[in-house]
């Protein structure tokens, strides 16, 4: 009998990201983290959000967005007419900072390859940076000048990634519209604007 070997589907390669992810040692956050948090959303995703790193509930549970910040963030993807399982959602770093410390450059180094593999594999038209270490990552990789959040946020930034156009599309850490009112209503404003360029480009319908 001959065997046949079949290549993996995208599903099963981003599961066996998911998995180095959670078994990965390449810094000092691994020694602390109860569970990693590999991201989650379907290979077919054409949209990614990209956040800072777990916090506290995310490190229990081993998903991304699950506490505060998250049920907001689930607000602002039904204000652009989007569901959470129709995209990807993850962070710059995948174990929690220890007091939700701000990664340190040598956390972000050694984490993003995980980041680049998962959109190489997925190849989304748009990427959703949540606050500053997300968009200064994104923005080093498409080689934009980063000045600060909130002069970038609320714009497109069509670039080539990886080969890939993408759509780079900023704004604000949702957790910061939990002790900013003016940060929630511009992080409404700016879901609102991407709900309107995805019915736009034909990404969702009205
Ligand atoms: N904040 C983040 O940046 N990511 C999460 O997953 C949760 C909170």
């Amino acid at each position: 009998m001959t065997s046949r070997v079949l290549p993996l589907s995208a599903e099963e390669l981003l599961e066996a990201i998911a998995a180095e992810i959670m078994f990965c040692p390449r810094c000092r956050l691994s020694e602390t983290r109860k569970k990693a948090v590999p991201g989650e959303g379907s290979a077919q995703s054409r949209i990614m959000l990209v956040g800072e790193g777990p916090g506290r509930n995310e490190d229990v549970e081993g998903r991304p967005f699950v506490g505060q910040a998250g049920k907001f963030l689930d607000a602002l993807l039904t204000e652009a007419g989007l569901v959470r399982k129709e995209v990807f959602i993850c962070n710059v770093v995948r174990c929690r900072p220890p007091e939700n410390w701000e990664p340190l450059p040598d956390e972000i180094e050694a984490c993003t390859p995980y980041l680049n593999r998962q959109i190489a594999l997925i190849k989304p038209k748009m990427i959703v940076p949540l606050g500053k270490h997300s968009t200064a990552y994104m923005f080093s990789k498409a080689k934009l000048l980063f000045d600060n959040i909130t002069k970038a946020r609320g714009k497109f930034f069509k670039t080539k990634l990886w080969g890939m156009q993408i759509t780079i599309f900023p704004t604000f850490h949702p957790a910061a519209a939990l002790y900013n009112g003016e940060y929630k209503s511009q992080l409404v404003e700016d879901f609102r604007l991407l709900g309107k360029e995805l019915v736009r480009i034909g990404f969702t319908k009205q």
